[in-house]
């Protein structure tokens, strides 16, 4: 007989449990199994095409943040309820970090860079992890030539650096919205900006001043290398970007910020996060490009999904969902 309710389960369980524990006061010793019972992931990176453009996602690591206020606009029992139907604990939200290399035909790109080492030190490896899994994946920061910045957030950022203070990708070009550059070096923006996004200003000088001449600006829709376009959607940020990847018949949009985490923002695009600065602007732009992604069918990456991050929009009721794409064993 089928019995699969969690109560008879979990009591077996308990009683097997409690078996073992006698098991290991008799011995006084741990068991290999509990003292193998390690931390650590595999490497966090996943391959896939765009025509003949090679992606890699090099996940970045989670970190979760109490709730608080992160949705402006709805409670915290609505917020919970949108957890509990995505099968996430309540109470804490997850900031999943997904950068991604790109092997264009003739450029070695990044696409955001992660949190950087000081935050891997500080988390213990649970975030920060870009460097290390992009090492895993084979990819040498040195090779990298371009390194493109959709926004001037810390965790699409911080990453440029290494723990030294030196440039992580020492070798590249690093292309960063225009408008996202005009607003955060903008020192009577920066005086006039509230204490909470004053921080945010102060980061963005310390990260890109070792990088000097190596930083260029792009505008909107430019082709900043070939296969890969600019897409400006602001809201998010002043002057937040996206990007279109396109090889033959292949694209794939990658978002970037459009929304974050899509258990909350892809199924509630009218939920407002405290971290879009201009929400009423971040809504539009989401709807608008997710009514397209779901014409089209188009495939999209998006930095704060569940990794690897990559697959469908669809419509669903009042909102959207997120299919994941399947994952391919040969590339
Ligand atoms: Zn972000």
């Amino acid at each position: 007989m089928i019995d699969l309710t969690r109560r008879r389960l979990l009591t077996g369980a308990a009683t097997v449990g409690a078996v073992a524990a006698i098991g290991v006061d008799v011995s006084g010793a741990t068991t290999g199994a509990a003292a193998s019972a390690a931390s650590k992931q595999a490497p966090g990176f996943y391959r896939y095409k765009v025509g003949s453009i090679e992606v890699t996602v090099v996940t970045d690591g989670i970190r979760d943040a109490p709730l608080g206020n992160i949705v402006r606009n709805a409670s915290t029992e609505e917020v919970n309820a949108a957890l509990a139907a995505a099968y996430l604990p309540r109470d804490k939200f997850p900031y999943v970090f997904n950068p991604c290399a790109i092997k264009t035909g003739s450029k070695l790109v990044m696409l955001d860079t992660g949190l950087g080492p000081e935050i891997y030190a500080q988390s213990k490896g649970q975030a920060g992890q870009a460097h290390a899994n992009l090492e895993a994946a084979g990819i040498d920061r040195k090779a990298v030539d371009v390194v493109i910045i959709s926004h001037f957030h810390a965790d699409h950022i911080n990453g440029l650096l290494n723990a030294d203070g030196t440039p992580a990708f020492p070798n590249a070009e690093v292309m960063v919205p225009e408008p996202e550059w005009a607003y955060w070096m903008d020192d009577a923006k920066m005086s006039a900006a509230p204490e909470g996004l004053k921080s945010n200003f102060a980061n963005v000088r310390r990260v890109f001043k070792p990088l000097g001449d190596r930083v260029t600006r792009y505008g909107d829709n430019k082709e900043l290398v070939p296969g890969i376009t600019s897409m400006f959607t602001f809201g998010h940020t002043p002057g937040h970007s996206s990007h279109i990847v396109t090889s033959g018949s292949e694209i794939v949009l990658f978002q970037a910020d459009v929304s974050n985490h899509p258990a909350l923002f892809v199924r509630h695009p009218d939920w407002h996060a405290s971290f879009d600065m201009d929400p009423v602007m971040a809504e539009g732009v989401r709807r608008k490009v997710y009514d397209q992604l779901a014409a089209d069918r188009m495939k999209v990456q998006g930095f704060h999904f569940p990794f690897p991050s990559n697959g469908y929009i669809e419509k669903d009721g009042r909102g959207y969902r997120f299919v994941p794409a399947q994952w391919n064993p040969v590339i």
